[in-house]
């Protein structure tokens, strides 16, 4: 299976043509990521990617929705045995969703805990101003080996980043990021080039015309290329390499 593209965070459910846009990455060899919000989202996705090759569904708990959902969390663990892919999960300290972020914490611990004893699972984190807490999280709770952790739209310090290189976390870029000069200087400095894959974060950004389509990493490639001083094909080539390690590390 060679993937000609990688969206590795994509809420493909979140489009009005959701079945469509599965077959789109499908016929395109993008291998797509397709992340749930709530646990009651992933059966469908499930369903529907079951004989893709190319697109993966993520059983998951938004941050975000923690504060509406957060009993959903005895749903998660009824599913996790049956998911490979975990996400969206995380922290969110924004200041719109801070109020439930002890609730979040008792959530994502359980989460943390479920992949930990099952082990060999993918997880797609979120961590908006909460690098540090995520951090310290997956470290109490989530032992080296148990599981592979990609941050996904990682916009934490320079430090933080280098904790999360350290913790053995991947990351996936999308273009926002690389349009950020502090973001960008980070990856380019902190995060390992065989450590980092590409994502929409559709339909949550915008693409050449409008809304982000799943799969459209062109943009974030030749950003990524022109950050690394690289082609665009090599680039591309990288995050191929990346995706084959990710996967193989987690059958070790
Ligand atoms: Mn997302």
């Amino acid at each position: 299976m060679t993937a000609h593209a990688v969206d590795f965070h994509c809420h493909l459910d979140l489009y009005p043509d959701f079945e469509e846009r599965i077959a789109a990455c499908e016929s395109a060899g993008t291998y797509t990521l397709a992340v749930t919000t709530t646990p009651r989202a992933w059966r469908r996705n499930q369903e529907l990617t079951s004989r893709t090759r190319f697109v993966r569904a993520a059983l998951g708990l938004h941050p975000q929705l923690v504060e509406g959902h957060g009993d959903e969390i005895a749903e998660f663990e009824r599913l996790l045995p049956e998911a490979k892919y975990v996400g969206e999960v995380g922290l969110d300290a924004t200041p719109s969703h801070y109020r439930s972020f002890e609730r979040q914490k008792a959530v994502f611990q359980r989460v943390l805990e479920g992949c930990a004893s099952a082990g060999d699972k993918v997880l797609s984190v979120h961590s908006a101003r909460a690098a540090t807490p995520v951090l310290d999280m997956i470290e109490a709770h989530l032992p080296p080996g148990r599981a592979r952790v990609v941050m996904h739209w990682f916009s934490g310090s320079k430090s933080e980043a280098r904790r999360a290189v350290a913790l053995g976390c991947w990351f996936s870029v999308n273009a926002p990021m690389l349009g950020n000069d502090r973001l960008a200087a980070i990856v380019k400095s902190e995060m390992p080039r065989d450590r980092i894959l590409t994502e929409t974060d559709g339909p949550f950004t915008q693409g050449s015309n409008g809304t982000i389509l799943p799969g459209e990493v062109g943009v974030t490639i030749e950003k990524l290329a022109r950050l690394f001083g690289s082609s665009a094909e090599e680039t591309s080539a990288a995050v191929s390499g990346s995706l084959a390690r990710l996967m193989k590390a987690t059958m070790s």
